[in-house]
């Protein structure tokens, strides 16, 4: 079966729902058994053989299995667990695989929250976390120590898109037993499948675009039969269940994942290339332009880009940057992205490296190429720039 098909087909059970094709919200906690053998079955397909049945609501429903089953078929994943949003997909698979006293690699151009996870909480239960170059590849192996359990790529990062070389970085990690975590959310497993490149974990935010609407956080784990039993574990350890109502969101927006991608890439590319036209540009940071460093990678290892970019600026300033911003028409200012609509805020990575120095001048902007009319949205910008180029003087 074809990407493009999966996304439609991977997951429905329509014997299972009665014919619906949208596999209907199951609310539900309790699941009543009709007698004591029928309970045992039903204990023993859920908690030892990781069955999808009902057992008790917090164990998944229909609703929650076919999000699941669709991403496994789309990740190449032995299964796929979901979160109630994309950090905790991040926070609670980096659990799911350390203990006391071991070290973990972190890319320094990781998600900020995540940075945030482990130099706040994972370090209090004596974890250890080592930022390296997202530009390291199979230079990681200097990096490793004897207690390195985990490597957590995101590939691109999602302020500065550098592409990571995860085949060179497993390659080592896996030498040495370290598991491999790969968040994916700029691509979608449709345009990239961290476990076919030698990831053991592949993240989304399904609150980007998955759910792709900006009306629910979700957030997918998807695994293989190395990383299962930790990760599994560590969630029902925990606790985690995803409001039914949440997965059917992200089905619903998976369904629809493959053309609406394909048109942001297609608006993306054409506003990156027009933003590099622009003699204010330093440069924009998006890896399908043949002039971005992480170009070659990206063409071996991904088959599309998605709507997110970065632009930072030859001068700038915080006021010209804000006299852009402030004034859009259809770039709103906010955080996320994913969702139909266009996105701008600003972004200042460097405030948070410390492996590698960000080098371009801050403030840059961060944008989301959303659904709209290209044309409306060059000449939204082409206006911002006007403002940005007045306040900077
Ligand atoms: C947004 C984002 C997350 C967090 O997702 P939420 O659903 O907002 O918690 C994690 N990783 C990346 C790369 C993201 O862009």
């Amino acid at each position: 079966m074809k990407k493009d098909t999966k996304v439609i087909h991977a997951g429905t059970d329509k014997k299972r729902n009665g014919g619906v094709v949208n596999t209907p919200v199951y609310h539900g906690s309790t699941v009543v058994f009709e007698n004591m053998a029928a309970l045992h079955v039903a204990a023993d397909k859920v908690l030892k053989k990781r069955e999808k049945y009902l057992f008790y609501g917090r164990r998944g429903t229909p609703t929650h299995w076919t999000l699941q089953e669709a991403m496994s078929a789309l990740e190449g994943a032995a299964d796929t667990l979901l979160t109630p949003s994309g950090l905790s997909a991040c926070t609670l698979a980096i659990l799911g695989c350390v203990k006391a006293g071991d070290h973990i690699l972190v890319t320094d151009s990781v998600y900020e929250p995540t940075r945030a996870f482990c130099d706040t909480f994972l370090n209090t239960f004596g974890v250890e976390t080592t930022y390296y170059d997202p530009a390291v590849g199979g230079g990681i192996a200097a990096l490793m120590k004897p207690n390195t359990v985990l490597v957590f790529c995101e590939s691109p990062g999602s302020h500065t898109f550098e592409i990571q070389d995860i085949p060179a970085i497993a390659k080592v990690a896996h030498a040495k037993g370290a598991l491999v975590i790969a968040d994916n959310t700029w691509a979608s497993p449709l345009f990239c499948q961290p476990l076919k490149l030698g990831a053991d974990i592949s993240i989304q935010a399904a609150t980007k675009y998955i759910v792709g609407h900006s009306d629910a956080l979700l957030g997918t784990i998807a695994v293989n039969e190395a990383a299962l039993p930790g990760v599994a574990k560590a969630l029902a350890a925990i606790g985690i269940a995803v409001a039914p109502d949440d997965a059917y969101l992200g089905t619903r927006g998976l369904r629809t994942l493959s053309v609406r991608l394909k048109q942001h890439e297609q608006n993306a590319m054409k506003v990156a290339t027009w933003l590099q036209s622009r003699p204010e540009v330093a440069r924009v940071l998006f890896p399908a332009l043949p002039s971005d460093p992480g170009h070659a990678l990206w063409k071996r290892d991904f088959s599309g880009a998605s709507g997110l970019l970065g632009v930072f600026f030859k001068r700038t300033s915080t006021e010209a940057v804000t006299a852009m911003i402030d004034g859009m028409t259809y770039f709103s200012l906010g955080y996320s992205w994913g969702g139909f609509e266009s996105l701008i805020c600003p972004s200042n990575p460097g405030k948070s490296r410390t492996a590698k120095a960000w080098t371009e001048a801050a403030p840059g902007i961060r944008l989301h190429i959303g659904l709209e009319d290209t044309d409306d949205l060059i000449a939204d910008l082409d206006e911002g720039l006007a403002r940005f180029n007045k306040a900077l003087g």
